[in-house]
């Protein structure tokens, strides 16, 4: 029988994916923003391709602030940039 994987939207390129192939954000109920490796971290969440190019388009496109529903300011993109891309390296 096939498991049902749930699906989630990209906020890159709008690709709808398996949660496994995306990297999830969230925002803690204290407003830090951080890569959520395990899928299970509490707060309001955003899912992106594990793909650097989707991320920069996500910015672009303005995507974490429809989702988050606030700016993020550019510093703490520049941290989950760099997270993200560590973590593209495993
Ligand atoms: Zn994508």
């Amino acid at each position: 029988m096939a498991k049902v994987i749930p699906c989630r939207q990209c906020l890159g390129c709008g690709e709808k994916k398996e949660k496994t192939e995306l990297i999830r954000i969230v925002r803690g109920t204290d407003g830090y923003y951080s890569l959520d490796e395990t899928g299970r971290m509490n707060g309001r969440g955003a899912y992106i391709c594990k793909n650097p190019a989707c991320f920069d388009a996500a910015v672009k496109r303005k995507g974490f602030e429809r989702s988050f529903k606030e700016s993020i300011p550019a510093d703490v993109i520049s941290r989950l940039k760099g997270e993200f891309e560590d973590l593209g390296q495993k």
